[in-house]
This record gives structure tokens, C-alpha cells and sequence, in this order.
């Protein structure tokens, strides 16, 4: 949404650049109305008017507010009335006056509903003063952001509380479900928080005065994921963001069990080392070890790489310029040919240009091929600039295989439970099943996320900054093993320099082709090896 209504604003820009625009009406076309569904409509955009001179307020066409209310549109031209049969309530407005007969009772408006432009436009306050007292549904109306909510979307994020002590500062979530998430921070100072598939009210998150490290934070509700914006300070020197569940509330259970608390550690420090390298990881799949039935290898044929970004998604930006869209695209076409020429292995590639491609499809390019391996390409990113060195990532899995199981039993039953009420299963199931589908992956995924690091730490000659997990959005669904690799710091002024330049991205391509090289000799070893069940 926000990149639409940059562009629409772009656009207009644009128009008034070469076209003698009158002020106002330019102000008056740049505004929109954000519109949040709860019903699976798409969320959109749709056009306001400011049409008073002396007033701020904004209107709405009468058309799109019965669309957007699905309403039965009465119209009388005698007498220049519109009537509005929403829910169970009947809405008469008449032309040029303040007045809204609801049912038999008339309530009056600030301002006029008028004409424009041959559309009849409503005063927005209409909606908020109105009509949401009227509707069986939950309607808000967040008048700074212009973002209209509709209907009550079961929350699953639903508490924020700021904790602050000398070590540091934490804002910590409160959620129903264990839900995947990613932290990255494309602007300096401000840490964004995807949350996948969750589902909050933003202006319960939304603190304008913060507490310790924490100077504001901000929530945005998309069609299917939460984001919560943290404006830090300066002194910040490494945050992480993990799942607490010790210590988790009893009894306040949520539709899948305890409530979750997911938190955002901001700690005091004077290294400039951020992020910090995570170790975690490693010891989930130690667990994972020792319950693990299977073990997965099969010969690497083919292999998909996925250069991360893409048309107006540009990933982030280097201090000089250098665009993370582009350096992952060239370092991933080179990958390929030395992919096929060295080791013969077929290459599909999620993107061969400069477009936007959802992980959706990327995934869905990478399963259809058949592919044995996964590789996603990006450069990494920080608020400052002394960030360094390369990482290599894998996705997040459930805490415990005894975990992966009852989620595994619990989401298969909930789809076929929707399939049987006829329901559309939901993305958020997908999501956690095919979550699953990774776990059974897992062990190669660290495998080979291993070699890699191993590898590059010979040929790079850049800070080594180690294995991670974490819940990525484009690691999830494959079904195979997969891996994203941060190159380096485009953030970074010395490592900028080194992704623009050829030798540098040759030593990547060297590293990952003898991490391949290796990882095929693995499956060899196996092969050669008498098999005892
Ligand atoms: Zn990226």
C-alpha cells in the first residue's frame, strides 16, 4: 500500500511537473484513504477530496463508500436524494445540506454533502460519527494515517509493553501464536519488525513517547503481516529478537495455548559489533538431531537461485549509491553460468530481471523445478556504517521436533476442518504447514548453510560472521534444502566498494560453487557407504 500511494503520489508529481495544475486540486487528488478488510477483500487506496476551502475535511464519493460498505444505492433526482441501506440501518443524505436522515431519525453533519465533479461526495466524518456506531462490525478510522479498518480481524498480536534496565531496553509482544518474523533495518535508526501473518490493531502499538532505548515505536497492519517500526537511539549497539516462553502466564491461554511473548532486546553497549552473531540456531538443530528419523540427500541436479529483490522492491541502498537489487541479480547470473559450466548442474533463477517477484512465486519456481537446493542472494544492511563481514542464514524452525509434530497434527486437522465447511484454508495455515515441510529439511539446510560460510571464509577475506536462523519469508515453503546468503555490508562504505567490483564477486561465486562441490561429495560419500536401516 505504501508503495502504491508513493507511486500514485510520484505520478501526480510527475503530472504537475509538465501540466499547469491548479494547488488545490493537486492537494485535493493526493490524498487516500487506506481501506483494511476483514472479510478477504484486498486491502486498497481509495481517493479523498478536500473541498472546502476553510475546512480540512475530507469526503468521500458516494461510490466507493457504498462499495466499500456494500451498500443498495437509492438515488432520487426530484428531490436530489441519496439513500444508503447499510447493515441494517437506512442512510438519506439530500444535496447541499449537513443533514443524514438515519432510519426516522435526522443527525447533522459538520459540512454539506455536495456535488463534484458529477460525483456526490460525503464529508468522511460520516463514517466515524455516523455510521460505526450503527454497524454490528468493528469500523475504525485512524485519522493521522488515514487508514480505515473494517470489521474485527481475530488479533493475534495483542499487547506491547516497554521494559527498561541498565542493560538495556525491551519491548516485549504478547502473541497467541508462535508466529515466524524478521528484523532488518533499511533506514538508519529505525528497526523494522515483520511479523508473518500477524494480525494487530496499530493504534494499540503506536507509542508516541518510548522509554529508555526506545524512542517511538509504530505499528502498520498489511493485508496478511504486521509491522512495528522502533525508532532507537543512537546508543544502541545490538538488539535481538527472540521468543521468551519461560516464565509465560498460565491460565490466559490463547486459541493455540500459551500466550507467546516475542521481544525485542535493545542493549547498552559501546562496541560497534551489531548485529550480533547468533549462535542459536545451532543448538535447535542439535536437538532436532537427535529426534531426526530421516536424513535427506539426494543428488544435487538442479539448483535454484533466487537474487533477492527486484523492480520497485530495490532492498537496500549502498552510501554511494549501489543498489542491493541489482548487485544480487549480477552476482546471481554469474553464479549460474560457472553453476552449469564447472559442475554441470541445471540452474532455475527466480528472477533473470530488473522486476518484482513475490516469495510466493520465487518458492513456487524453485518446487516446480524440482530443484535440490535453494539459494537466495542479498547483501546485508546497518544503520551505521562499520557493520561488516558476510552471513549465511537458514530458516527458523519449531523450537522442538515434539513441537513440529503437534503443530503438524494441529494445522492438519484445522484444514481439513475448513475444507470440510467449505473455507478457503487461509494463508496462515500454509504458512505453518509448510513450515513444517522446511523442518524435514532442516538438517541439510544447517548442512549446507555450514559449507558455505566455511567456504567463503576462505575466498572472501571479509569478517565471518557465522551461521544464523531466523524466520525468512522466502526460506519458507521449499521443499528442499535452502539457504540465504548476505554477501556482504552494502551499508558498509569498504564493502560497497567490494561488490562493485568483479574480483570481489568472483570469490563469492568461487565460495558457493565449492560449498555446492562439497555438499554433492557429501551425497556421494553416503551413496558409496553400505546402507544400514
Ligand atoms: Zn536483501
Amino acid at each position: 500500500m505504501t508503495v502504491q500511494r508513493a507511486i500514485v503520489s510520484l505520478l501526480l508529481l510527475a503530472a504537475c511537473v509538465t501540466l499547469p495544475c491548479a494547488p488545490r486540486e493537486a492537494a485535493a487528488a493526493a490524498k487516500s484513504l487506506g481501506v483494511v478488510y476483514s472479510d478477504g477483500r484486498d486491502t486498497e487506496d481509495v481517493p479523498l477530496a478536500s473541498l472546502e476551502k476553510d475546512s480540512d475535511e475530507l469526503f468521500v464519493s458516494a461510490y466507493d463508500l457504498a462499495r466499500i460498505f456494500k451498500a443498495t444505492k437509492f438515488w432520487n433526482a426530484g428531490n436530489r436524494k441519496l439513500v444508503l441501506r447499510i447493515g441494517n440501518h437506512r442512510y438519506m443524505f439530500t444535496m447541499d445540506t449537513r443533514v443524514v436522515v438515519v432510519d426516522e431519525t435526522p443527525v447533522l453533519l459538520r459540512l454539506n454533502v455536495r456535488y463534484d465533479r458529477d460525483a456526490i461526495m460525503i464529508p468522511l466524518e460520516f463514517i466515524t460519527g455516523i455510521l460505526a456506531p450503527r454497524m454490528a462490525e468493528k469500523i475504525s478510522l485512524d485519522p493521522e494515517r488515514l487508514l480505515l479498518s473494517i470489521g474485527s480481524p481475530e488479533y493475534n498480536v495483542i499487547a506491547i509493553e516497554i521494559l527498561d534496565d541498565k542493560d538495556g531496553t525491551r519491548a516485549v509482544l504478547t502473541l497467541t501464536d508462535e508466529l515466524l518474523y524478521h528484523i532488518d533495518s533499511e533506514t538508519p535508526g529505525i528497526l523494522r519488525l515483520k511479523i508473518y501473518g500477524g494480525r494487530l490493531d496499530p493504534p494499540g502499538f503506536t507509542l508516541g513517547e518510548g522509554k529508555g532505548l526506545l524512542n517511538r515505536v509504530r505499528a502498520e497492519q498489511v493485508e496478511h503481516d504486521a509491522y512495528l517500526f522502533f525508532d532507537v537511539k543512537k546508543t544502541v549497539r545490538r538488539y535481538r529478537v527472540e521468543f521468551e516462553t519461560a516464565g509465560a502466564p498460565e491460565g490466559a491461554a490463547g486459541k493455540s495455548g500459551a500466550p507467546r511473548r516475542l521481544v525485542l532486546f535493545l542493549e547498552r553497549g559501546k562496541l560497534p559489533e551489531i548485529p550480533e552473531v547468533d549462535f542459536a540456531g545451532k543448538k535447535m538443530v542439535e536437538m532436532l538431531d537427535e529426534g531426526a528419523k530421516r536424513k535427506i540427500i539426494e543428488p544435487v541436479r538442479t539448483i535454484a537461485l533466487d537474487p533477492g529483490h527486484g523492480g520497485p522492491d530495490i532492498g537496500k541502498i549502498g552510501p554511494s549509491g549501489a543498489r542491493e537489487k541489482d548487485l544480487n541479480l549480477q552476482i546471481a547470473l554469474m553464479l549460474r553460468d560457472r553453476l552449469m559450466e564447472e559442475l554441470g548442474i541445471a540452474v532455475v533463477m527466480t528472477r533473470t530481471e530488473d522486476v518484482l517477484v513475490s516469495f510466493d512465486q520465487r518458492v513456487e519456481t524453485a518446487n516446480a523445478a524440482g530443484a535440490q537446493l535453494f539459494l537466495s542472494i542479498h547483501c546485508n544492511g546497518w544503520f551505521t556504517g562499520d557493520a561488516e563481514g558476510f552471513e549465511v542464514i537458514f530458516l527458523a524452525p519449531a523450537r522442538t521436533e515434539d513441537e513440529a509434530r503437534l503443530a503438524r497434527d494441529e494445522n492438519a486437522s484445522a484444514t481439513y476442518e475448513s475444507q470440510a465447511a467449505g473455507e478457503d484454508g487461509g494463508d496462515d495455515i500454509d504458512f505453518i504447514l509448510w513450515d513444517v515441510v522446511q523442518n524435514e529439511y532442516l538438517n541439510e539446510s544447517s548442512d549446507l548453510a555450514e559449507m558455505i560460510q566455511r567456504e567463503m571464509s576462505k575466498t572472501l577475506g571479509i569478517r565471518n560472521r557465522g551461521v544464523k536462523q531466523t524466520g525468512l519469508r522466502v526460506l519458507k515453503g521449499l521443499a528442499m534444502p535452502g539457504v540465504l546468503i548476505e554477501t556482504a555490508f552494502l551499508s558498509n562504505p569498504k564493502e560497497e566498494k567490494l561488490l562493485l567490483g568483479a574480483a570481489f564477486r568472483e570469490r563469492i561465486v568461487e565460495g558457493t560453487i565449492e560449498a555446492v562441490r562439497k555438499f554433492q561429495n557429501r551425497y556421494d560419500e553416503t551413496r558409496a557407504k553400505p546402507t544400514v536401516e
